[in-house]
């Protein structure tokens, strides 16, 4: 009997290999094994669907039964796998084992937790898929007060988001700038004015390391001895790539599940891609990259081994209140950031020696300059 591809996952990664992988071979059998329960979404959408008074429901893009149907695929929803059997070639899932032919992990990333003392420290919520979205937005009630720790791309959206939806909200950040892993320093003071004129309260230079319980809300204290108080405390410091399964299986891995350019882990038959997937050293979770490598993967499933490549892939920053576009230059890249602030806006460019273009960002009036500096970008692989 011929085993399923079992793709472990029904996010983004998961859900755009079968599709790439349908393309090019219609009736192979595919499984898909997941804890939540396999409805498609966009996840970008929960950080701008507060304002436009979007619930969890209202976000599924296709629900499960249908995905099935438009893919033909076995879907096991609700179903937590355990561990990864690589010589018996099975998931152990706490619904039982499932063979598989070829495996594909797409399993994600889990949001980094700050070590925070205090009686409200359990209580701080972190939104990475609709059923966090939902709790979020049932727990935020109307005027409330949302504290967000971190003010990198995800804290910054949801505070624009909050904002818009009516919420006062601050943002602390243990950095003097928003995007500050993005954005050098003129590009960073414009974005914080943007943001500040909309509403959004920063306070850099602030980590956060307690959080206690206040009447209905929360009393936040700083490791300098300020004290803050919210009704809601979101926490958004990143993401970290959910590599357990797989390390605990033997794979190699290191910030992410190690993959070479065809997506193949260190286990024959077994590959991995998303926001769990490190690349020739990258780990990128963001869609673009997802997309690239689910096209890679899908014709490499259907029998056309095929290398990952990437272009260049600027990303938008969903900040109504400053529109931004910012593409990074490579880690340890040699070169330096030329800002320019222009009228109702700043042009950031990373440049090298010889000059040529090495990463950007965009904001305001810049962004709309998107298209013509992405395309003298370099390539990212
Ligand atoms: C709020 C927010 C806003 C974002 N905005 C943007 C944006 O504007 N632009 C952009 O490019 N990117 C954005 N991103 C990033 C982008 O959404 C992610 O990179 C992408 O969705 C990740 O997809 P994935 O399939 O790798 O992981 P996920 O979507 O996390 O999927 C992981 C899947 O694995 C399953 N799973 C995990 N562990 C197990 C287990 N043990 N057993 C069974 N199933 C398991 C889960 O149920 C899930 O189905 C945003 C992310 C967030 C959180």
């Amino acid at each position: 009997m011929t085993h399923p591809i079992v793709i472990l996952g029904s996010g983004q990664a998961g859900i755009s290999t079968v599709r790439e992988l349908r393309k090019l071979a219609p009736e192979v059998p595919v499984t898909v094994v997941s804890s939540d329960d396999c409805s498609f979404y966009a996840k970008p959408t929960l950080s701008n669907a507060l304002a436009a008074g979007k619930s969890a429901a209202q976000l599924v893009v296709t629900p499960a039964e249908k995905l099935a149907e438009q893919l033909k695929l076995t879907l096991m929803p609700h179903t937590r796998v355990e561990s990864i059997d690589i010589a018996g070639r099975q998931l152990i899932t706490d619904k039982g084992p499932v063979a598989y032919s070829a495996l594909v992990l797409a399993n994600g990333a889990h949001p980094i937790r700050l070590p925070l003392s205090g009686s409200g420290a359990a209580e701080v919520l972190s939104v990475n898929n609709l059923t966090d979205y939902a709790t979020f937005r049932d727990a935020l009630q109307p005027g409330m007060h949302v504290a967000i720790l971190g003010g990198g791309l995800i804290g910054c959206e949801f505070a624009n988001d909050l904002r818009s939806a009516g919420h006062p909200v601050t943002v602390f950040d243990v950095a003097p700038q928003p995007l500050g892993r993005l954005l050098p320093p003129a590009a960073g003071a414009f974005f914080a004015e943007k943001l500040s004129a909309a509403g959004v309260k920063f306070e850099f230079a602030t980590g956060i390391t307690q959080v206690d319980k206040d009447g209905a809300g929360y009393l936040l204290a700083s490791a300098d001895g300020k004290q803050f108080r919210a009704d809601l405390v979101l926490s958004a410091i990143g993401l970290k790539p959910a590599i357990e399964l797989a390390a605990a299986a033997g794979l190699k891995t290191n910030r992410g599940i190690v993959v070479d350019r065809h997506l193949r882990t260190s286990a024959a038959d077994v590959y991995a891609l998303g926001d769990c997937a490190e690349v020739e050293g990258l780990v990128l979770p963001f869609v673009l990259p997802i997309m690239n490598a689910a096209r890679a993967l899908g014709k490499t499933l259907a029998g056309e081994a095929t290398a990952l490549s990437y272009p260049a892939m600027p990303v938008v920053v969903k900040t109504p209140a400053c529109p931004t576009v910012v593409s990074p230059p490579a880690m340890g890249a040699a070169g330096a950031w030329v800002e320019e602030t222009i009228e109702g806006g700043v042009r950031a460019l990373f440049k090298a020696a010889d000059g040529s273009l090495l990463g950007c960002a965009l904001l305001g009036e810049a962004s709309k300059e998107r298209q013509a500096i992405a395309s003298q970008l370099p390539a990212v692989l």
